[in-house]
């Protein structure tokens, strides 16, 4: 702490809103206490104003903050009002200056840190008592008792008569705040190799509580506090984390916002011209699972991902598609989908049955968090996955919640909850990658595949690409199969052991030989560029070489089955699918333009797709 007295402190935040805050001031002052009771201040002017007193503020952020209040007291305003209860709310840390939500240890307790996540869980509004007025039932005086976090205190005498009640409280007279619990996750694009999100809880009060949703991305500023962990008898030595908020900012959407210096630029440009661009995408996607090329097409497809249309009428069409591996087990759907990981800029993977109370889509619950009194709005995997990949596994065990909501998540793009008084839309702008296993577990290769599905036709046909996978014995496959697996299994090693084995009698050639065939041939920190690149840069248009070879496949299609009972049906919605595809074969090559060519691929991918569950 600087050496400067109290009133010295109390001096220089008047100063520093002199110099930079004086219009934000006489704002509030105009505004205040109704549309606005906060000062919001960038901690960056207060470091470029006095950069120790900004240090103390991180240090010591309870006193300093009591201090900027003071000041802000006393702040000459040109009309008469008091900010008598108006907050200072510090906000934008840099981020050397704060650690990471799972880097938060026991030297920071106290001091001023910022954390930035995905808000997962949130409490309804609900006030809260900060001083309550006990009223004497045998002498009617007022008691006045402050309430800090955990139990509620009652008086230990009535201050009047000096007897122990009974008392009343009395709400006219007692002070309430409103406040909302928040839980903030880290953000998955963050996240690499599947490490688990940690998160951190947020308490916010008064001004500040109910602007934010389950989904929202956001930057929490706020002093760490220490939360016993066990109640009553069963006390913990062990203590939580939370954060006391002095402000919450909706980070801006800036998904994708990569470094891509100028030489990313020319590789990735480069390698969009070269003859074999998808070729060189497939054999970059989970090489060590042999064969699959049309699914893996079809994951760098929904990767780049097609065009989101806003039309005039206000309505909105996704561009994001969804893709379903159904499959014998042991096809290697799950390793496929977890590598997914390994390159969407964003992802969450998770199994169907979800791993939290909110599953796939999002749950308005009563539990612990919200102390078992207030509602807890949380979002499941489609809504933490917003503007990224959800990678499901074991689609077909979800829970029966999900399956109504699923519909709304995966067309609209959004999910209502309407509950005990919680009416909220989050947000679930991702693509969907889902594996499931057939009705009876494995296929039975008598019955038709497309009854075989264990999903209802509305939920089927908003899916853009269903793969089937059977595991039939197949000589000629089962050998390469067998041999692909046999020399990835040793990859690993022959890498580290290169030097060792060069010396051996295994020539470099041979090695060379066997790593080839696991290494992804554009690597995923690139291909993630690649990605990022093509998605802010391109936004094809169909030709109308395109657009005729689509409409003749789609005008086909409807003829040959518009069978009402199909397991799979073909509605407007195969269309659109086919659009959202030969856009994002053309991003593959970064072009402007949907041609003939990408409409052509992607006409095989639904045929071949088609064929197999039945639809022919
Ligand atoms: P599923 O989820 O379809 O039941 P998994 O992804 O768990 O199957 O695969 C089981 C195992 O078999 C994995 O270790 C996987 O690597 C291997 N495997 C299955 N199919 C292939 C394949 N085509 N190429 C390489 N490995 C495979
Ligand atoms: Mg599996």
């Amino acid at each position: 702490m600087a050496q400067a007295g109290n009133s010295e402190l109390v001096d220089s935040f008047e100063q520093f809103f002199r110099n930079y805050y004086d219009n934000e001031i006489k704002q509030l002052a105009q505004q205040y206490p109704n549309e606005q009771r906060s000062l919001h201040v960038d901690w960056q002017d207060l470091y470029r104003y006095d950069p120790n007193l900004a240090d103390d503020f991180l240090a010591q952020p309870e006193q300093l903050q009591r201090y900027a209040e003071e000041a802000l007291r006393l702040y000459d305003l040109p009309i008469d009002v008091s900010l008598g209860q108006a907050h200072v709310r510090i906000r934008n840390l840099p981020e050397t200056e704060s650690p990471e939500i799972r880097d938060i240890r026991a030297r920071d307790m106290n001091s001023l840190v910022q954390a930035r996540g995905i808000v997962r869980k949130a409490t309804d509004v609900r006030p809260k008592i900060e001083e309550a007025a006990f009223e004497c039932q045998l002498c009617g005086t007022l008691t006045r008792v402050p309430q800090s976090s955990g139990d509620f205190q009652e008086p230990h005498e009535c201050q009047g008569c000096e007897r122990q009640g009974p008392f009343r409280v009395n709400f006219d007279q007692s002070e309430f705040v409103d406040s909302q619990k928040l839980r903030i996750q880290e953000s998955p694009e963050g996240l690499r190799g599947g490490e688990t999100p940690q998160s951190l809880d947020v308490h916010v009060e008064d001004d500040i509580t109910g602007e934010v949703t389950p989904g929202d991305h956001v930057s929490t500023t706020g002093v760490l506090r220490l939360e016993q962990q066990g109640d009553g008898q069963d006390k913990s030595p062990v203590f939580d984390f939370y954060m006391e908020g002095m402000s919450v900012d909706i980070d801006e959407e800036q998904f994708e916002d990569m470094d891509i210096t100028d030489e990313d630029k020319e590789e990735i440009v480069r390698l969009s011209s070269s003859e074999d661009i998808y070729e060189q995408m497939v054999g970059s996607i989970a090489p060590s699972i042999y064969g699959y090329e049309q699914e893996k097409l079809a994951m760098i497809l929904q990767l780049f991902s097609g065009v989101t249309k806003q039309l005039p009428d206000g309505s909105r069409i996704r561009g994001d598609l969804h893709m379903l591996l159904i499959g014998d087990p042991g096809t290697g759907k799950s390793q496929m989908l977890g590598y997914i990981q390994n390159i969407a800029p964003r992802s969450v993977y998770t199994s169907g049955k979800g791993s939290s109370s909110a599953g796939l889509t999002a749950a308005a619950v009563r539990d612990d968090f919200g102390d078992g009194q207030q509602w807890t709005l949380e979002a499941g995997a489609l809504v933490l996955a917003d503007q990224g990949i959800a990678a499901v596994d074991e689609l077909d065990k979800m829970r029966s919640e999900d399956r109504s909501a699923m519909h709304e998540a995966l067309e609209q793009q959004k999910i209502s909850v309407s509950k005990a008084g919680i009416n909220a839309t989050l947000k679930s702008r991702c693509s969907l990658l889902g594996a499931a296993n057939p009705k009876y577990g494995r296929f039975d290769q008598y019955e038709p595949i497309g009854e075989q599905i264990d999903l209802e036709p509305a939920l089927i046909s908003r899916f853009d690409l269903i793969f089937t996978v059977t595991d039939q014995p197949d000589e000629e496959k089962d050998k390469n199969l067998a041999e692909h697996i046999l020399t990835t299994n040793y990859a690993g090693e022959l890498t580290t052991q290169r030097e060792e084995m060069t010396s051996l009698d295994v020539s470099e050639g041979e090695i060379e030989e066997m790593t080839e065939q696991v290494d992804p041939v554009i690597d995923a920190e690139l291909l993630r560029k690649y990605i990022a690149y093509a998605k802010q840069n391109c936004h094809p248009r169909m030709t109308e070489e395109a657009r005729e070879t689509i409409r003749d496949f789609y005008v086909d299609l409807r003829a040959k089955g518009t069978d009402e009972d199909a397991p799979v049906p073909v509605t407007a919605r195969k269309l659109e699918a086919l659009v959202r595809l030969s856009e994002a074969s053309a991003r593959v090559r970064l072009s402007d333009t949907v041609e003939q060519r990408d409409a052509e691929q992607v006409v095989e991918i639904v045929r071949s797709c088609l064929q197999d569950i039945g639809v022919d």
